[in-house]
């Protein structure tokens, strides 16, 4: 029987339809092709190829822009806003807003070897990483003009990545996007069982109780399938303490985040052979402001089945898997990849 379900947090309704599961289209995808094209930019040796870098994490003594990597920020050469100021000026009427979409487009390649993979790096190099992760974010919300900064990571040919060298994104804008808008009145608005906790600790607290949902509790994180999960095998990862952004995160919680996401990403890799994902980041440039403030989080999104036609026209998700389904699939995968860092399968 399909179920339509509220999202707790956010209010939203998504349908859970378990009988549309077998479709025949469901995407999952081979590993990416291990040898490295000729022409890949984000190889090293292929600085050149590249803008010139922004920042990165380099062996002592090597030099920017040449070889002696291991991350490496970069910005796109096909940027999503435009790198001020050189857009021309817009006139806008009362009727037809227009305005300027300039900000910060960043690739942060997280490897120079071609056909590695995020979730399969060695732990530490997950460590290094997500704190060169941070220190973007910190870079590009600290820039004039920006009001929020949008990490995330495009995997498989149906995420929307067009690039297979595993590289992670960050987009910094001065308008809020709708979601983190959405999110922010979420934090705004609505009840909360005590005073000083907000939407999304009363959620996670919850959802800790019920249990069924949960994926894994440690390092000072919870991973869950959202009640609601719009799309299959979803999964949120909410830091135990309350902070308004990733850049807020302390070394202790950056190094939990680096484990376990990539546990995370491995425990989806086994349920689903390898599925197309997206990951990101959504968290608030203004300083904490209470439990009424934003509590930054990563987001999960398997792209294992595309919108369809009624999806699209109503703006209500139908998913395919009962998020308890998912969360114990996932939960017993958790168990299997645990120490699997470091071994690209
Ligand atoms: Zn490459
Ligand atoms: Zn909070």
């Amino acid at each position: 029987m399909s179920e339509f379900r509220r999202d707790p947090f956010l209010g939203r309704w998504t349908i859970v339809a378990e009988g549309r599961s077998a479709r025949p289209n469901e995407y999952t995808g081979p590993p990416p092709p291990a040898g490295a094209p000729a022409d890949c930019p984000f190889c090293e040796g292929h600085e050149s190829r590249t803008p010139p870098e922004v920042a990165a994490v380099r062996r002592s003594g090597s030099a920017p822009n040449g070889p002696g990597w291991t991350a490496r920020a970069i910005p796109n050469r096909f940027p999503t806003v435009t790198p001020a100021p050189t857009a021309p000026a817009v006139v806008s009427t009362p009727t037809l807003e227009r305005e300027p979409a300039l900000g910060i487009h960043e690739v942060i390649v997280e490897d120079p070897r071609h056909g590695t993979d995020l979730p399969y790096l060695p732990a530490d190099q997950h460590r290094t990483l997500f704190r060169f992760f941070r220190e973007r974010m910190r870079a590009a919300i600290a820039t004039a003009g920006v009001t929020n900064a949008l990490l995330f990571e495009n995997r498989g040919p149906e995420s929307g990545g067009t690039l297979p060298h595993p590289h992670a994104q960050l987009v910094a804008t001065h308008r809020i996007p709708s979601r983190l808008e959405e999110e922010r009145r979420a934090f705004r608005t609505g009840p909360t069982d005590s005073p000083g906790t907000c939407r999304l600790e009363n959620v996670v607290g919850s959802e800790i109780r019920a249990g069924e949902r949960v994926v894994a509790h440690e390092g000072g994180f919870t991973a869950f399938a959202p009640f609601a999960s719009e799309f299959p095998y979803e999964v949120w990862i909410v830091p135990d303490r309350h902070a308004a952004s990733f850049a807020d995160a302390t070394d202790v919680e950056v190094d939990g985040l680096a484990t376990l996401l990539p546990q995370v990403l491995r425990a989806l890799d086994r349920v689903r052979s390898h599925p197309s994902y997206n990951w990101f980041v959504h968290g608030d440039r203004a300083p904490a402001e209470g439990a009424r403030g934003f509590h930054w989080h990563v987001e999960v999104v398997p792209r294992i089945v595309r919108p369809d036609g009624y999806e699209l026209g109503s703006g209500v998700s139908v998913n395919p898997v009962r998020p308890e389904i998912a969360a114990a699939e996932l939960r017993t995968a958790m168990a299997a990849v645990a120490t699997s860092a470091g071994q690209q399968p």
